[in-house]
């Protein structure tokens, strides 16, 4: 049986094909596919897919995209869509649910949370060996809680998000606002009066969601992973140095942060869909 794993994300479609060997591995733009019919060209191709796995960054719930900020999908309920036309099963899951299930079996660890501050600013807590979802499998979405006025929108519709301060999205959002020039990144910013407050906002946006994160799930693993943090190392020691300054001090004891080692955590977590869609 071919076993195909997605991991979807506003810029980029990352796939794999295997049934025990890779067979098939491709990258590429998602603005450009539309999911069900990338999907489907893949079953055309190889009818003897038996498993899909996708790792979905937006809100999923029961097989069912709820939203899908930048990812063209025609069809919400994907599971049913493709179950019922074939021969096959699909699981699809949100994308930190999925990188954690991938970093807490790779860290062999049953207490472990992450933190991924890539596009957007995403967390997941696994507790005890169980992934807490929440009734609607929107638990731990620390993107969107309150932090501090801002002159934007989030992509939730309220203008105080963390994710507008803490993410790559949101430092690009305040790049543009004072009229920053050139791609994102921290040696950049701190050419300016303007970068270096905005480098300043975020490191305090990220303090306070590795606080919140610590303090909330008191986890034995905080792993750091996405693009901003992958891209700059500094930001891994930072938080090793100077979190117990903001996390409540009891559920920081015993406590190790540590850089993901996992270089496709999208795809490692949609494989692991296959056989435990519900750690
Ligand atoms: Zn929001």
């Amino acid at each position: 049986m071919k076993k195909l794993c997605i991991d979807i994300g506003g810029t980029q479609l990352r796939s794999e094909l295997h049934d025990g060997e890779i067979i098939l591995e491709d990258v590429r733009s998602s603005k450009m596919y539309d999911l069900v019919d990338y999907i489907e060209s893949l079953l055309r191709e190889h009818p003897e897919i038996g498993f899909i796995g996708i790792s979905y960054a937006g809100q999923v719930h029961d097989g069912i995209i709820l939203s899908a900020p930048n990812i063209k999908v025609s069809t919400r309920n994907i599971k049913e869509h493709f179950e019922s036309r074939y021969d096959l099963r699909l699981e699809i899951d949100n994308d930190l649910n999925c990188a954690i299930m991938a970093e807490a079996d790779f860290c062999n660890c049953k207490n472990i949370a992450a933190l991924y501050i890539g596009t957007g600013t995403g967390s997941a807590v696994v507790d005890h060996g169980k992934l807490i979802r929440g009734a609607g499998n929107q638990a731990f979405e620390i993107g969107h809680i309150p932090h501090r006025q801002t002159p934007f929108t989030c992509g939730c519709g309220k203008n105080n998000c963390l994710e507008l301060y803490a993410s790559g999205s949101g430092l690009e959002r305040w790049m543009r606002y004072h009229h920053i020039e050139g791609d994102l990144s921290f040696p950049l910013l701190e050419r300016s009066e303007a970068g270096r407050e905005i480098k300043k906002q975020f490191e305090e946006a990220l303090f306070f969601a590795a606080a919140t994160l610590v303090t909330l799930s008191n986890p034995e693993i905080l792993v750091l992973g996405g693009g901003v943090v992958n891209h700059n190392d500094y930001l891994v020691t930072l938080l090793q140095t100077r979190l117990p300054e903001f996390a409540f001090a009891p559920s920081m004891r015993n406590l190790q942060i540590v850089q993901s080692s996992l270089q496709q955590p999208g795809i490692a977590g949609a494989r692991l869909l296959e056989n435990n869609p519900d750690i």
